[in-house]
């Protein structure tokens, strides 16, 4: 291990929502950092005025939070930073390493039309890289980097190894805009220098500005960070992530009603793998992350897989973190908040209704038993299996209870010795039972209900059924 402390960021450009893919970058950054005792910063690339708005800082920061990404420190605005991007902007072209250009975009158009028309490689190379300053005339200029004309310019990445451009494929980029405002890539390279930033991890998108980039740091004689550029996320038909593919954004998936660790551990699996483990807690994802683990093709989004992963983690929630996340689940749809009566019901039912549920909705769905209030009204599916015969057997079965313990091992006695005695299957009481109980088919198991319920009111749900005649 070296010395350096271990600092990451995540610099998300807030011109809208927090999409999934930005969500791992985060959660990449994230992980290597905490789990090497490091900090994880938040940079807000908000240079871009036009298209940044606080609306999607607001968003991004909500899906940070959602996803429980703490950051080290205040966000920084890198707008605000602009001033000394202009200064290191200054110190480049007092080093020689950069230079004023006076070419309009009029000029530079016709550039790249005639090399077009030429067949040559369209880069512009401004007249201005070597002109005599004494020549300069009083207009608006750009500041343009001099990139090298030789030679290769190459980048170690952690994850696509050696990475080279030759030199001249890689143009004059600008630093600083006509206006004295910094382009992206100045200001990432002074903001990263700046934070102490010692590994860059994000999409394998940015791989080419990381070449770019070395440059600048070259020019400032600063050492350059770690690079690793992730592969991309790809939809479930192996194609790029496009608006196609529905659910891009991190809270999209809150509003399917997946938890926060059921995405942590999904995020993870979204291009990383720890040997054949599928499904692990964020403790041991912070314990496990490191840059041998991540491949080189980009990843698929598999929603059964996902489903997986959630079943894992619901099983083994904390029911009062379950609850925050329920809350939260029905803010992002819109639902109303539950009233104290039914969050109390609803968390008293959770030790069974969280068995086998994916998502959020799965839990509601089968806690209704313990949420809804009497006389249930049967929906469909469980109206289908209330007839006057098993109505009749229901009746029966009351009897029975009537002097049972109700708790799940003496009901399933209870239960196995009517059926034996009326010599019916377990399923054709089952059934029915659970219609009544619940108004559903897809409920706990009906012992789990009656022992939650208690004699008294699953009684009462059985003569009300009997009362109805179905
Ligand atoms: N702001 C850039 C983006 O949102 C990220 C740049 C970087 O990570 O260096 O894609």
């Amino acid at each position: 291990m070296s010395d350096t402390p271990v600092v990451t960021r995540f610099a998300p450009s807030p011109t809208g929502f927090l999409h999934i893919g930005g969500a791992r970058t985060a959660f990449f950054n994230w992980l290597y950092a905490r789990g090497r005792g490091g900090r994880f910063m938040l940079r807000i690339e908000d240079t871009d005025r036009a298209r940044s708005t606080p609306e999607a800082t607001d968003a991004i920061l909500d899906g940070l939070a959602w996803l429980g990404l703490d950051w080290d420190g205040e966000p920084i605005s890198q707008f605000e930073r602009a001033s000394r991007h202009a200064e290191v902007a200054k110190t480049m072209l007092e080093n020689g390493t950069a230079y004023r250009c006076y070419s309009t975009p009029e000029e530079i158009e016709t550039f790249r039309e005639t090399a077009r028309r030429e067949g040559q490689a369209a880069l512009f190379q401004s007249p201005w890289r070597d002109a005599n300053p004494a020549t300069a005339p009083d207009a608006p200029c750009v500041v343009r980097l001099k990139a090298p004309q030789t030679g290769v310019i190459r980048v170690n990445d952690k994850i696509r190894k050696k990475v080279e451009w030759r030199a001249g494929t890689l143009d004059d980029l600008v630093l600083l805009r006509s206006d004295g405002t910094p382009t992206y890539m100045l200001a990432a390279v002074v903001d990263d220098h700046d934070m102490g930033v010692s590994h860059v991890i994000r999409g394998d998108d940015h791989l080419i500005n990381a070449g770019r980039q070395s440059l600048i740091y070259r020019a400032m004689d600063w050492a350059l960070p770690v690079f690793a550029h992730i592969p991309l996320i790809h939809g479930e038909d192996g194609k790029k992530l496009s608006k196609r593919h529905g659910a891009l954004g991190i809270m999209d998936y809150l509003a399917m009603g997946y938890t926060a660790a059921t995405m942590r551990n999904y995020l993870a699996r979204l291009g990383w793998s720890h040997g054949n483990d599928e499904l692990f807690t964020t403790e041991q994802a912070k314990d496990w992350f490191d840059f041998p683990g991540i491949g080189k093709a980009p990843a698929r989004l598999d929603f059964k897989k996902l489903d997986n992963v959630g079943l894992f983690h619901i099983a083994r929630s904390d029911d009062a973190e379950l609850m925050e996340e329920i809350a939260a689940y029905l803010v992002q749809i819109k639902e109303p908040a539950l009233d104290a009566e039914t969050a109390a019901k609803l968390q008293a039912a959770l030790p069974i209704a969280k068995n086998g549920a994916r998502k959020l909705p799965d839990i509601l769905e089968k806690a209704y038993f313990a949420t809804g209030t009497r006389p249930f009204e049967a929906d469909e599916k469980a109206a289908e299996k209330l007839n006057s015969v098993s109505v009749r057997v229901l009746n029966e079965l009351t009897a029975a209870l009537q002097h049972a313990n109700f708790n799940k091992e003496d009901l399933e006695a209870v239960v196995a010795d009517f059926a034996a005695q009326k010599g019916i299957k377990l399923g054709q009481i089952a059934q029915p039972l659970r219609a009544v109980l619940s108004g559903r088919s897809v409920a706990p198991s009906v012992f789990d209900m009656m022992a939650h319920l208690g004699q008294e009111e699953s009684i009462a749900r059985l003569n009300d059924a009997v009362t109805r005649g179905r």
